[in-house]
């Protein structure tokens, strides 16, 4: 049965834009030790805009910009959106149908369009190798500092390189510095690329950082700090975040996420507010205080 109290803490919590899927979660708030986060969507507004464009000789921008868009149309990435957007809105430029398409979460899109085939993704999905040599021979031509680089691939190699930067979420920042301050352990987990982790993870001072993780890395290590930690909760936003969702102790899903994390996840975040999440647990220890 509920008792008063919790429903209390039921109706604080919407009040603060926390919606509990039950009232054995608040308790389970104040127990939280560790607390994994993902980057895109999460800790940052997952709103990326396009900043730099690097393309292969012998393909125009209109080309390049409409093969990449017309396959980013069909995934639901933030990534994607902005690309799409970009392409549609700024650019004025009339998309294709596919056809087919292959969504990896946590990696890229495969699809064929115009007759060939493209590979839309991270360096390690396109190939580190090739990725690499690419961005040597164009002399890194954009300061990376915490911008994301989605590689586009043809069967020839790279074909052009889309750099996007996304704005951090003040709120998650300040949610980080009251986990400090409440002894609980951050650790970000994050599919991009390593140099763009250790910008973010630096910028919102979270204890430590994983990157390339795919959706069952993110669920690994979760696993990981249950050892560690034995509390812990995840806050994840999309499809990849999933898996870890469930398998934290506390599911946390952002109230923008996608269906399945929304499903997944113990508390959902209303206004995708981090910092109303410590703000709880400083109530649910108080309601635990007043139980005991
Ligand atoms: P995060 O864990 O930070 O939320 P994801 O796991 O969703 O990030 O994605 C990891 C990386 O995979 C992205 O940084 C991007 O490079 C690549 N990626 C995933 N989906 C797409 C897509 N639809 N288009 C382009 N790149 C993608
Ligand atoms: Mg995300």
């Amino acid at each position: 049965s509920i008792t008063p109290a919790t429903l209390s803490a039921i109706s604080n919590g919407a009040k603060l834009g926390i919606l509990f899927k039950g009232g054995v979660h608040i308790e389970g708030l104040s127990k939280i030790r560790a607390i994994a986060l993902d980057k895109t969507g999460t800790l940052t507004k997952g709103e990326p805009e396009i900043t730099d464009l690097i393309l292969r000789e012998g393909i125009s921008q209109a080309d390049f910009l409409i093969y990449t868009a017309s396959i980013e149309n069909h995934s639901t990435h933030p990534l994607a959106q902005a690309i799409v957007n970009y392409t549609k809105l700024e650019k004025q430029l009339q998309l294709l149908q596919p056809d087919f398409i292959e969504d990896i979460p946590g990696r890229g899109v495969t699809g064929k369009v115009s007759d060939r085939e493209w590979k839309i993704g991270n360096a390690e999905f396109v190939g580190d190798d090739i990725s690499k040599q690419f961005l040597k021979m164009n002399h890194n031509k954009f300061t990376k500092s915490g911008k994301t680089l989605v590689f586009i691939a043809d069967y020839q190699g790279i074909v052009g390189v889309i750099a996007l930067k996304d704005r951090i979420r003040e709120q998650s920042k300040e949610a980080i510095h009251e986990f400090n301050k409440l002894g609980i352990y951050t650790f970000m987990l994050t599919g991009d690329d390593e140099d763009t982790a250790r910008t973010i993870s630096k910028e919102m001072s979270v204890d430590g950082h994983i990157s390339r993780c795919l959706p069952e890395d993110k669920l690994k290590h979760v696993k990981e700090l249950k050892k560690r930690y034995e509390n812990v909760a995840m806050v994840g936003d999309g499809i990849n975040d999933a898996p870890a969702l469930a398998s934290a102790n506390l599911g946390i899903a952002m109230g923008t996420g996608t269906d399945v994390a929304l499903e997944t996840a113990d508390i959902i975040l209303m206004k995708n507010d981090l910092s109303k999440i410590p703000k709880a647990i400083y109530l649910s220890k108080k309601m635990n205080r007043v139980i005991k």
